[in-house]
């Protein structure tokens, strides 16, 4: 089984636009061969394209958070003065806010009267849907929560386990913006990477350290210059810098409203009736499939 891991560095390049459109080619070429996931956690956006079905839902539980019981307080006001986040409130009774509680469990161990329960921390859900692409792995979390790396490790295991049991060759990723510890995650057991640039000083900028990290996980990676005609001096230094570090270059695309317009009506932008794009957008996904061949 292939994973395809679609980077940008930061969001906005117009990353997940581009990989619903590859879902849609790769489900054109063969309809039920591909696994779709998207890691991107903390700001799904690919199921807005492809209107997964759910099929499965669970929740996403890590960590721990600090509950007070009431009924077995005596309001000493031990675990307000004991918090160093400053999570425990101690008016008109203690209460534990939990978008501050780290569940670093001090307060449960020094509460004399046992009245501070330590629950698993409910931060989200993930979900197996289906979509008209194909299955579709896919997750939301919590407003404020944490723990996106380990999310992501998740979906990454849930779609191999897909793919496996539905005999697909192929896991395409839209994987989170910027280097943080969900890209280290999603980067885990990735066979190719296809980094999705823009023009400015900032897009190269992110490019370099995207594949820095590509390089020190040794996974090969090819890059894609969204909106190229933006800027031609920085897109001809994208070139430079990807025939310096020997990566594949697999193609530029024009600046073009209908990416936008295209994720405002639902669809991928090859669905769109936009030709000329749509063709161009083709040409980029016979290039990573040949890549593709070079690695598979
Ligand atoms: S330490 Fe325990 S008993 Fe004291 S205020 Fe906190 S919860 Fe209540
Ligand atoms: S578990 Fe730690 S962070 Fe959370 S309320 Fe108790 S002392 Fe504060």
């Amino acid at each position: 089984m292939f994973e395809i891991l679609v980077l940008s560095g930061k969001g906005g390049t117009g990353k997940t636009s581009l990989t619903a459109a590859f879902a849609h080619l790769a489900a054109e070429k063969s309809m039920g061969d591909t696994v779709i996931c998207d890691l991107d956690v903390d700001a799904p956006d690919l199921h807005l394209i492809l209107h997964p079905q759910q099929t499965v839902s669970e929740d996403f539980v890590s960590g721990h958070e600090a509950v007070i019981l009431e009924e077995k307080c005596e309001q000493c006001g031990i675990c307000t003065d004991m918090c160093h986040f400053g999570a425990v409130s101690a008016t008109p009774l203690p209460r534990v806010n939990p978008m501050k509680c780290e569940g670093c469990k001090v307060c449960v161990t020094f509460c004399p009267a046992q009245a501070i329960a330590f629950r698993p921390k409910h931060c989200g859900e993930w979900y197996l849907s289906e979509s008209r692409f194909g299955p579709m792995v896919h997750a939301r979390l919590f407003p404020g929560e944490e723990n996106s790396g380990r999310l992501v490790s998740l979906l990454k295991q849930r779609a191999k386990e897909l793919a496996e049991q539905k005999s697909c060759s192929l896991v395409l990723s839209d994987g989170p913006p910027g280097i943080g510890c969900p890209v280290i995650s999603s980067l885990s057991g990735a066979s190719l990477v296809v980094n999705v640039s823009e023009p400015t000083p900032s897009g190269l900028h992110d490019l370099e350290r995207v594949t820095e990290l590509c390089e020190h996980f040794r996974i090969p990676s090819g890059v894609i210059i969204n909106k190229a005609d933006l800027n031609e001096k920085i897109s001809t230094r994208i070139e430079e810098f990807c025939a310096e570090k020997k990566m594949g270059f697999l193609g530029h695309l024009p600046h073009n409203p209908v990416i936008t317009e295209a994720m405002i009506r639902g669809q991928a932008v090859t669905e769109y009736e936009s030709k000329d794009f749509s063709e161009a957008v083709r040409k980029v996904w016979n290039t990573i499939s040949e890549m593709k061949g070079k690695y598979q």
